[in-house]
């Protein structure tokens, strides 16, 4: 892990500390119960409502609508009242106005005309009037005064009536309000309940759903070679929990990577030289082996081998030794092209494999390699050119198994020493070899 990581990560961690976090649990109890709260009030509500209505229609069916009778009933009476006077004043004989008479005097005694004192006092006075001698002669009667007394009994027949249908229509009123202001209770708190809803929906989606789906994102693209991406600080306290795990898991995979990329690099490159040592460089020559055999394509391997260099190791040490191993390879690698592979094959001793190349143009390459050395010596500690030669022994390896090419260029290698150094040699297909100067 780098120390701008640590530092990024480090820094996440504080700034979050920083923060009064929310259990999740916590934050949806709370919900829940503000939740129930609101759902509770509204069934009170609405329970108080439905009192309200169910009162005014207990009202109606146990007081208003047979007071209404009542005073219907009483209408008619009075009705009937007038009717009896009326006929008591026009009975054509005595027999029939007494008949009427007594009618009227039943009406008049009627329970009901006790309830009001309006009735009661004109039931009276009607029966008073056509009590009296002088209604035995209508004639004399004051007709006059019976139709005073008529028109109130219909005028008090109609109050009835109507006291009856307002007393109704004011409990049907207060029972409209009611239901109205049900309906209105009833809005008020769905839209209550929606409100809640929604801020119920947008706190999950702020604080729980987003930063889950953040992390989903983030886990999706972990990558222990690059860096964390972009974690917010989550308010919620199990979410912050884990990203910063996450964080720790990001460094952790880092370190393990850096640990990882290290312990290859030692597996598979030579310390001195910084070159693929001899497993790795044979690994990759048998993927450029078996691919050239794949394509049917040329492709030629090499032993080089510098020369003389005990004496180089003798007269000036052993450092110096390590640093001509060193200027010899980074030669090489400037030298190669991007599809050459080599690598130290042994103390002094380099392997090379050229893809895609005839032996004759590995001959031209090595060539180059040969004479580059020559132009650009090692230095001394002093500054002073140290002469240095190398020879190559190379083998047409087309069709033909690592090996055994490997040990063609051996012994073509051989040759090269043989025949003088500072050369190369092209193995002969049947393991012969022709030097070339
Ligand atoms: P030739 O021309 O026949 O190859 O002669 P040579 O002296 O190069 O061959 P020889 O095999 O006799 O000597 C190889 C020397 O390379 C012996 C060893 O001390 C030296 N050597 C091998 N590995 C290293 C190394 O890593 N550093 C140094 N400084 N010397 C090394
Ligand atoms: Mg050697
Ligand atoms: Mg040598």
């Amino acid at each position: 892990m780098s120390k701008d990581d640590q530092r990024s990560a480090g820094r996440y961690i504080l700034a979050a500390d920083a923060v009064r976090r929310w259990p999740a649990g916590t934050v949806l109890a709370v919900l829940g119960s503000v939740f129930a709260l609101v759902a509770l009030s509204l069934v009170l509500l609405l329970a108080v409502d439905q009192r309200l209505v169910t009162d005014v229609a207990v009202r109606l069916h146990d007081e208003t609508v047979p007071w209404t009778l009542e005073r219907q009933r009483l209408a008619r009476n009075l009705e009937e009242l007038r009717l009896g006077g009326q006929r008591v004043l026009t009975a054509p004989d005595a027999a029939a106005r007494n008949d009427a008479l007594f009618l009227v005097r039943v009406l008049a005694a009627h329970p009901s005309m006790g309830e009001d004192p309006r009735t009661a006092a004109l039931a009276a006075e009607v029966e008073g009037f056509l009590a009296q001698p002088s209604a035995q002669h209508p004639r004399a009667v004051d007709i006059k005064a019976w139709e005073a007394i008529s028109a109130r009994l219909r005028l008090l027949a109609d109050d009835l009536s109507v006291e009856g249908g307002q007393r109704v229509s004011a409990e049907l009123d207060r029972m409209s309000e009611a239901v109205e202001q049900t309906r209105y209770k009833l809005v008020l708190n769905l839209v209550l309940v929606g409100v809640f809803l929604a801020s119920a929906l947008f706190v999950l989606r702020r604080y729980l759903i987003q930063p889950l789906q953040r992390i989903h994102r983030v886990l999706s693209s972990l990558d222990a070679r690059g860096p964390l991406p972009d974690l917010s600080s989550a308010p919620m306290a199990e979410i912050h929990a884990v990203e910063e795990a996450i964080v720790r898991f990001h460094a952790t995979l880092r370190e393990n990577e850096e640990v990882r990329l290290k312990l290859e690099r030692l597996a598979t490159t030579d310390g001195l030289t910084g070159l693929p040592n001899r497993r790795h460089f044979l690994g990759q020559a048998a993927e450029e082996m078996a691919r050239a055999l794949r394509y049917g394509r040329p492709i030629t391997v090499g032993i080089a081998d510098l020369d003389h260099f005990k004496q180089v190791n003798d007269r000036f040490g052993h450092a110096v030794g390590d640093h001509v191993l060193q200027r010899f390879a980074s030669l090489v690698a400037e030298t190669l092209r991007q599809t050459d592979r080599v690598g130290r094959y042994g103390g002094e001793e380099f392997a090379f494999i050229f893809p895609e190349t005839t032996p004759a143009e590995a001959l031209r390459l090595t060539g180059r390699l040969r004479q580059r050395l020559a132009e650009t010596p090692p230095r001394l500690p002093d500054g002073s050119a140290l002469p240095v030669t190398v020879s190559f022994g190379l083998a047409d390896a087309t069709g033909r198994d690592l090996e055994g090419s490997l040990a063609q260029a051996d012994v073509a290698l051989y040759q090269a020493k043989g025949g003088g150094r500072d050369r190369c040699v092209l193995a002969s297909p049947d393991s012969g070899s022709a030097p070339q100067p």
